[in-house]
């Protein structure tokens, strides 16, 4: 078992990640003709190489999932974790595969040198599958001033999560995130959705596990397939992370 997702929800902590905010910044620079909307998924649960990517595949779609290496097979509070296998299935279906760490370990909290060592073996056993890890997201949103100086001179982009649309300048070294998890997560989901379009601007969301019985940190594959239909519905593109960036 790995530890429950608990992220620092002190003053402290919201503090130290608004701080971040305003440093250590790299605009996106987004040029978008339609809203568009990145649909991810973090650790990997299972259920979300199988459930997650069919609903995106169906639509004709893909994601982007940021995966730890070192949760590969094992059981946890949102259902077995993904293994090798299944990993590279993603790959070879055209799903995007990014960084999470290796132990899905709080950047904040650990030393430079240790992180490094942390990135570089997830970095490697994910290049060993065939994936080239340009992107990342910070496990539990965690971020400080200097995890992101370290992790930005590594990946083309770092998302965390807090709610918020990407506009042109956007930064890339703290995407923000929305959560498609708790019993309201299809409503606000939807509801971020349509700002994205009134905005034409950038939604990335973001899930765990994809069950008939989620955790609380993911949703059911109807849900998810009735995002996927809205977004489509009202006019985004739906590419992944890197398509974005790259466009
Ligand atoms: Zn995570």
């Amino acid at each position: 078992m790995i530890q429950p997702y608990t992220p620092d929800v002190s003053l402290k902590g919201k503090l130290r990640r608004r701080l971040a905010r305003l440093t250590h910044r790299r605009p996106a620079r987004l040029d978008l003709d339609r809203p568009v909307v990145s649909f991810t998924f973090d650790d990997i649960p299972a259920s979300a190489a199988h459930a997650g990517a069919q609903a995106l595949e169906k639509h004709g779609a893909r994601g982007t999932f940021y995966v730890c290496a070192g949760l590969f097979g094992r059981d946890g509070h949102m259902g077995r974790f993904a293994n090798a296998a299944e990993i590279s299935a993603l790959i070879h279906q055209g799903h995007e595969v990014a960084g999470h760490t290796l132990d899905h370990v709080d950047c904040h909290r650990t030393a430079p040198a240790a992180l490094e060592a942390d990135l570089d073996a997830n970095d490697l056993a994910l290049r060993g599958l065939g994936a080239a890890p340009l992107h990342f997201a910070y496990p539990y949103g965690e971020v400080s001033p200097r995890a992101k100086k370290q992790l930005g001179a590594r990946y083309a982009s770092l998302r965390g999560v807090h709610k918020a649309l990407v506009h042109d300048g956007g930064d890339r070294n703290q995407l923000p995130g929305v959560g498609i998890e708790g019993p309201d997560g299809e409503a606000l989901t939807r509801a971020w959705i349509d700002r994205a379009v009134a905005e034409r601007a950038w939604l990335i969301l973001y899930t765990h596990d994809v069950r008939e019985t989620p955790s609380p940190w993911g949703c059911t594959p109807d849900a998810l397939d009735r995002l996927i239909d809205h977004a489509r519905t009202a006019g985004c593109d739906i590419r992944t992370v890197g398509e974005v960036l790259a466009a």
